[in-house]
Parts: structure tokens; sequence; C-alpha cells
């Protein structure tokens, strides 16, 4: 035990590799969690993605040293495989990551991937969770993602196509189950899903969801511009396609979509007054 007269004991600072996953939310910096906000302020290297708000990286301190590795619908400016790649090498030469990323890090943002790769590669890494576009989109909105009388459930899917097994380009689809998709009573929240909205649609009716089902799509939720164009499981690609809704924006199907009507006009004012 060390006397409180011994001189205290400093061993070497010895750089240890580590990566913060952090969620970055849907894009209003004060839809950050306190703990993510913390980690921002602090942050010396930073690998950022395409739907990190500009308001959110002005928290950066201005010597932070920032890399984007954006993936654009189609414009990928690094892989997957080089965004992981230059993380573990970065975190190996010692240099302190903080790999930021939109929305909550383990949902559709390829996060469990990452911290795969950092696990398999032995370097320690924490999460710090953030508010999922389904959230923002939802508070945004005024439709709540569950309730008593309208939905049991709720599934969050990509729409996202995939190309299917030994197939090409032109076989790609939308691979979903979507017999459970079209159940009555739940909530279905869609990412990626604009480009394949009509297809989406006419997979639910197809599979037995009534046409009349209420649905919206949020485009740019908890940023400037946000819209929210809502109608039926049946007329919403039409009028997205009117309205030039375009990513990112989320596609929300299910009877709490009907709710909007009721809880928008005061979500408004609470707004306006806030
Ligand atoms: N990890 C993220 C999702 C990444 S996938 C999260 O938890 O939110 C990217 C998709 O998320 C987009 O194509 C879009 O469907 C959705 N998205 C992200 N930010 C959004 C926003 N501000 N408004 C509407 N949808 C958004």
């Amino acid at each position: 035990m060390s006397s409180l007269h011994e001189p205290l004991q400093f061993t070497p600072a010895v750089a240890a590799a580590r990566v913060t996953l952090v969620g970055a939310g849907p894009g209003d910096p004060e839809l950050l969690t306190v703990k993510a906000a913390r980690a921002l302020r602090a942050a010396r290297l930073v690998l950022y993605d395409h739907l990190v708000g500009e308001e959110v990286l002005e928290l950066l301190p201005k010597s932070a040293e920032r890399i984007y590795v954006g993936k654009e619908c189609g414009r990928h400016t690094f892989s997957q495989e080089a965004i992981i790649e230059l993380m573990v090498c970065l975190a190996r030469a010692g240099r302190p990551v903080l790999r930021l990323k939109g929305g909550d890090p383990f949902i559709f943002g390829r996060g469990g991937e990452e911290a795969q790769a950092l696990a398999a590669h032995g370097i320690p890494f924490e999460v710090i969770p953030g508010i999922s576009a389904a959230q923002g989109a939802a508070a945004c909105a005024g439709i709540p993602l569950t309730h008593r009388d309208h939905a049991a459930s709720l599934v969050f899917v990509t729409g996202h196509l995939r190309a299917q097994a030994g197939g090409d380009d032109d076989s790609r689809c939308v691979d979903l189950d979507w017999p459970m998709l079209a159940r009555p009573n739940q909530t279905l929240v869609i990412y990626m899903g604009v480009a394949t909205l009509p297809l989406i649609c006419a997979q639910l009716i197809a599979h037995g969801l009534s046409p009349d089902t209420p649905a919206a799509v949020v485009e740019r939720a908890s940023l400037p511009g946000q819209r929210c164009v809502t109608a039926t499981v049946q007329t919403l690609p039409t009028l997205a396609l009117l309205h030039g809704v375009k990513a990112p924006a989320l596609i929300m199907i299910g009877g709490v979509v009907g709710l909007r009507e009721q809880l928008k006009a005061v979500t408004a004012q609470a707004a306006l007054s806030a």
C-alpha cells in the first residue's frame, strides 16, 4: 500500500487503441445524448458518415481531424471494408478514433459489422447509442410508434435492393418476409425505402394488407426543411413522387399514422411555443 508521503508514481503514457462508435441521431444536434455530445467535444479524430448532420459536426473541436467516409446512394467514397481497415489501422497506431454514424450505430448503419471487426482485432470499443431515424421521425411527425388500439408490435426493415443469390443487377429485389409485414395491428418502419416504395406497397397489398392502411413518408426528420407526406399504402407511392420526396426519408405504415391528423396541430403549436 502506498503512503500519503510517497511521491505519486506515473506510468509512461502508452497509446492504447480505442474506438468509440457514436450515434449522431437523426440530424438535430439537440437530439444527441449528453454522452455523445461530450465525446464529440473531446474528439481528436473522427470518421463520419454521410447522414451526420452539419450542426452535429460543428460540435467538434476545431483541432479535430475529420475524415468523411460517407456512402451516398450508389456513390461510395469508401467501401465498408476500406472503412473498417482505416478504423483498425488508426486505432492500432494509438489514435483514439470517434466513429460517428447517423441515428443509432446498431440500427441499419453497419455498426454491427464494424464492432465485429474491432472485436476480431482485439481493439476495445465503446458504443454510445443515438436516437434512430424512426424515433426522430415519429416525434417530428406526431406519429406514435406503438399504441394500444393500433399497434402491438413495431418492425424496422430496410427497403434496400439486394442482389438475389447468383443473380445479376437486374434481378435485385427487396427480400423481405411479406406475410409477416402485412399483418394488421403493427407499425412498419422502412429505412432506405424511397426508391423501392412502389414495390414495397404493392407487395404489402398483395400479401393482404388493406390498401386503406394509413402510410406516411417523413423526409429529413429533425433537419431544416423536414416534410411529412401522409396517404394510404395504396396512394403513398404516387403522392411521394408528386412531392418529389428524396432520401433521407423514412416510410411509416400502420394505424398509428392515422393519429397524425389529431396530433400534428398540437405538436406544431408546442414546437412554435418552445
Ligand atoms: N443508423 C441510422 C440508419 C442508417 S440507414 C439510424 O438509426 O437512423 C439510412 C436511412 O435512415 C436513410 O435512408 C433513411 O431511411 C433513414 N434516415 C436517416 N436519417 C433520417 C432523417 N433525418 N429523416 C428521415 N429518415 C432518415
